[in-house]
């Protein structure tokens, strides 16, 4: 297979070469062919099936308006081609001017995928009116690379770019000369874009009263930043590769694409388009020094949920390369997997062998209401690494607009089907006390350990899972609850499949009647439970409210 690849590669940008070695890395059997600026990348878009156009931020004019009109050129030539196009883990924006924005639009509407590396690039492509394709929040290709932690030396590393303000270079040094003496550390300059990025060094190094380094070599400069005590970082793949190693940072934000990203990991950050004050810089820098251990161990559960989304980008391309009728459905911004039971039973076999942590969600009308107000919920759904249709009128309401699921696929039938391998360890986690244990005795798998879903000490339960090492964790602690509590602590589990189920315990257990098949048949499974459960009559308004949502509203897009 031949994938044409566009973005800024082969110019000695250390982030940009990283993205390309990732990419490489996760797609080995194919032929990547990188597109350059010259009359040959006709040829070559016409020689390949797909266009991968990405990573970085290439669709933005804030260096220029000729670097975006080169790339967006790019998709739209390989769409008059005819050729599939995914948009790979982009920054998007800032994009000024009517017409480019306009231009954007359109060409962008009219590409198969989008995956955005960060949320703010998300809602600027949603404002920017392209709805059509599946877009997805993913993060930076480079987090798959591997990496991992080192012990740490006795240097501060230091990864800056050009700043717009001259008098920054001699804060940041003094701030460097305090914090290499109180800690007795050496700097260690890493430029990441020759010779730039040396030239700067320079500038900042010459005010130093310290000793020091400046890297010429950029090769393994990931295993160089994890070894590191601190970083203190302008360059964002310098800031992703501390993520990776552990180490913890300080980034200095030119662009909001680095603010976004030390907001995403939730580390500090000062903004490098302003005077930096010399209290400030070392105030922070003495907090990160103190909180060391606590931060690296926040690193790592980071480092860790980014790389299962940076999966996410290849997964994707995957479907795409692999399965010409692919689709996902978007339900009111809800992104639900066009699956059968089977296929979603093969994904969850594929997340087991592959045995870094995945989310499996069961959206249904209910979840997809809620989410209406709550951004959260709907974040972590459109995250997870696999979304079942759980409710029939999704069904419906799909095959009404024309774009049909292939069946519906139920939480609980999704999870009898994955109980049924004998071998399988799973564990149970939900219910009120004694119901995980009565659904246990039920399953045909090896039920590796339970707990009931009404405990105080959340580390104690979470300790019992890692210690059990089931491949795959099942969560019945109520809608909304679950989600929220499975992504939190996905990364810190470490349990390859972890699928939210609401009551299937119940009914599992005996302890709730499943609906009897001519209620199923007949779409009126809510009837049943209305009649049996009374109470949930307001839970019950969802439904209306979702037929309301996506037959009159009519949020699906064509
Ligand atoms: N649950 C729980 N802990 C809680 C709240 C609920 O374990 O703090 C369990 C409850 O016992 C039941 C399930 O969550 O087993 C209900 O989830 P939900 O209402 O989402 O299920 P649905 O009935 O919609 O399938």
């Amino acid at each position: 297979m031949k994938i044409a690849l566009s973005g800024y590669y082969g110019f000695g940008n250390i982030g940009d070469e990283a993205v390309l070695a990732a990419v490489r890395q996760k797609l080995p059997q194919a032929q990547i062919f990188i597109l350059g600026r010259s009359w040959s990348n006709l040829l070559t878009l016409l020689s390949c099936d797909f266009l991968l156009s990405g990573g970085g931020s290439l669709l933005q004019n804030k260096t220029s308006n000729r670097s975006f009109f080169y790339y967006i050129g790019m998709v739209a030539l390989a769409k008059l081609m005819g050729k599939k196009v995914m948009i790979l883990a982009q920054g998007f924006g800032p994009l000024t001017g009517r017409f480019n924005r306009w231009l954007a639009k359109v060409i962008l509407n009219r590409v198969e995928i989008i995956t955005l590396r960060d949320r703010q690039s998300l809602e600027q492509i949603k404002k920017l009116g392209v709805n059509k394709p599946r877009i997805e929040l993913t993060a930076d290709p480079a987090f798959c690379l591997s990496a991992s932690k080192q012990t740490a030396q006795p240097t501060i590393g230091i990864a800056i770019r050009k700043m717009a303000i001259e008098d920054n270079y001699q804060v940041l040094a003094q701030a460097i000369d305090w914090l290499a003496k109180q800690y007795n550390l050496k700097p260690l300059f890493l430029p990441f874009h020759h010779p730039e990025d040396y030239h700067v060094s320079q500038k900042v190094a010459q005010h130093l009263t310290v000793k020091y380094e400046i890297l010429n070599e950029p090769a393994k400069i990931l295993e160089t930043i994890s070894q590191l005590s601190l970083l203190i970082g302008m360059r964002l793949h310098s800031l992703i590769f501390a993520t990776m190693g552990q180490v913890p940072m300080l980034g200095l934000s030119y662009d909001p694409k680095v603010a976004g990203f030390m907001q995403t990991i939730g580390q500090p950050y000062l903004d490098a388009n302003q005077l930096f004050q010399l209290k400030s810089l070392e105030n922070q820098l003495e907090q990160i020094m103190g909180l060391h251990k606590d931060i690296q161990k926040t690193l790592g559960l980071r480092a860790m949920e980014l790389k299962a989304l940076a999966r996410q980008n290849f997964l994707i391309l995957e479907q795409l390369i692999s399965n010409a009728e692919f689709s996902n459905i978007d339900f009111a911004d809800i992104q639900v997997d066009n699956l059968t039971l089977e296929e979603s039973a093969s994904k969850v076999d594929e997340f087991i062998k592959d045995g870094s942590p995945h989310l499996i969600v069961t959206p249904n009308p209910e979840i997809i209401v809620a989410s209406q107000k709550d951004q959260e919920l709907k974040e972590i759904i459109n995250r997870a690494n696999l979304r079942v249709t759980d409710g029939i009128s999704m069904v419906v309401v799909s095959k009404i607009l024309k774009k049909p699921l292939k069946e519906r696929v139920s939480g609980i039938d999704l999870m009898l089907r994955i109980t049924e391998n004998t071998e399988r360890k799973v564990f149970l986690l939900g219910g009120a006390p004694g119901i995980a244990e009565a659904a246990a005795k039920k399953l045909k798998c090896k039920v590796v350990g339970t707990h009931d879903g009404y405990f105080e000490n959340e580390q104690e339960v979470i300790e019992k899972i890692r210690v059990m090492k089931p491949e795959v964790l099942f969560v019945g602690l109520g809608a909304g609850r679950q989600e929220r509590w499975a992504i939190h602590h996905l990364a810190e589990l470490g349990v390859p499949a972890v699928m939210t189920i609401g009551g299937s315990l119940d009914v599992i257990s005996g302890q709730k009647k499943r609906a009897p098949k001519i209620f199923q048949k007949l779409y009126i499974e809510w009837l049943y439970r209305l009649i049996t459960e009374p109470k949930r009559w307001k839970r019950q308004l969802a439904l209306p409210k979702f037929l309301w949502l996506m037959l009159i509203k009519n949020k699906l897009p064509s």
